[in-house]
């Protein structure tokens, strides 16, 4: 085990926990990507697919019938949802996809839960005629069938895991040990700002295209900047790209808003910051939900891309330095919230995005009519819609 000092960390929190020949593999990712950011072929090249391709900028949204419910500051939607793929995921994964196509790699590796960072790293793959394998536990495959199908018809290989309990962590195990096998011709995509040195760093700029966009727009719709900024915080994508275009922005405050799933006992929900302590976990030094021996602890959400036990090293830094607050939405104000959206709005939220909008809900109705409140919507709830209402019917 070998720990980069210096780049990779904030603060205490990040860096690199692998063996050794994967160390040296991450140091050859991360100086490709530090040479790349600074390339205008790769920043034109990366531009040019977001607009073109994803259809980018997304739109801020005033979100008119959610503020008069409210009844207190007026409250704004970064359109996440209207994103390619329906979700943020898209804009690390198009980012990674092309860095592997610039380090001459022939193929994508990842592992998926839910399936939703697997659809958007096939779509990846296919736009870039890349080869994408998928490492997924064998009871995932039989619960999201849809993402299966999906990742398929998009060209993407699925390898089912059926050892321990077929599900995310052996899939990320079973991921690594192909990894460990083809890195020279691989590029192990991660899925959000978590894993091993360049990727929290690297996953981060490629998302902060939406709080530089949510930036501009406020501005331009409101002619000030939000009083307060809104994220879900499953491993952190979506919260760090959209915190990122606020974070010298003394006056704005900054929520990532956290699954408290069933409630606060172990394994009913996954609120890594608010519950857990330190711990070193796929690569990386964080926050971690542990059990008594300090081994990852089960995780439960109604949303399962917000069921992780670790959360992104950047978010546990800016909780140490108190720049961010984090809080925590269970299932049930994350459902009332899924609900609520579609009927004053017209919006279908995906799960995940519905514990942000459920707080952002609370935040508003304690503060006046001049303040305002920026959600990201990260995703749309299609995925969602099927689930939501064979459990709990439609409202
Ligand atoms: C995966 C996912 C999330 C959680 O991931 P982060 O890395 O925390 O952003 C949130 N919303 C949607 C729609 C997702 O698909």
């Amino acid at each position: 085990m070998t720990i980069h000092e210096k780049e990779g960390f904030f603060g205490p929190f990040g860096g690199c926990f692998l063996p050794e020949e994967l160390t040296q593999e991450m140091s050859r990712v991360a100086a490709a990507y530090r040479r790349l950011k600074a390339d205008p072929e790769f920043i034109n090249e990366l531009a040019y697919i977001r607009k073109h391709y994803q259809g980018r900028p997304t739109p801020v949204t005033f979100a008119k019938g959610l503020t008069s419910l409210a009844a207190g500051a007026r409250i704004y939607l970064k359109r996440e949802d209207l994103n390619h793929t329906g979700a943020h995921k898209l804009n690390h994964c198009m980012g990674e996809a092309l860095l592997a196509v610039k380090m001459g790699k022939k193929k994508l590796l990842a592992e998926t839960g839910a399936g939703q960072h697997g659809v958007a790293l096939a779509t990846a793959a296919a736009y870039f005629g890349l080869e994408c394998e998928i490492h997924m536990g064998a009871v995932d495959i039989a619960k999201e069938k849809p993402n299966v199908t999906r990742m398929r018809l998009l060209g993407a290989k699925i390898v089912p895991v059926t050892s321990g309990q077929q599900s995310l962590k052996e899939a990320v195990d079973s991921a690594f040990e192909t990894y460990r096998k083809e890195y020279p011709t691989t590029l192990y995509c991660i899925g959000s700002v978590v894993g091993p040195h360049p990727f929290p760093t690297m996953v981060r700029d490629f998302q902060s295209v939406i709080g530089q966009e949510a930036r501009e727009q406020m501005l331009e719709l409101t002619g000030g900047l939000p009083g307060h900024v809104v994220a879900c915080v499953g491993g952190g994508s979506n919260a760090m790209g959209l915190f990122a275009g606020f974070l010298e922005d003394k006056d704005v405050r900054l929520y990532g808003v956290e699954p408290l799933g069933r409630g606060t006992n172990p394994g009913d929900h996954a609120a890594t910051l608010s519950y857990g302590k330190e711990g070193v976990l796929h690569g990386f030094k964080s926050f971690l939900l542990q059990d008594g021996q300090g081994r990852p602890a089960p995780v439960y959400s109604v949303a399962s891309g917000l069921d992780y036990p670790g959360v992104g090293p950047e978010h546990a830094y800016l909780k140490s330095i108190g720049r961010v607050s984090y809080v925590t939405a269970t299932d049930q104000e994350a459902l009332d919230a899924f609900y609520t959206l579609c009927k004053t709005d017209g919006i279908i939220p995906a799960l995940e995005s519905a514990h942000a909008v459920a707080y952002a809900v609370k935040l508003a109705r304690g503060l006046d009519k001049e303040d305002s409140v920026l959600v990201n919507l990260s995703g749309r709830g299609d995925k969602d819609v099927d689930f939501v209402v064979s459990s709990f019917g439609v409202r």
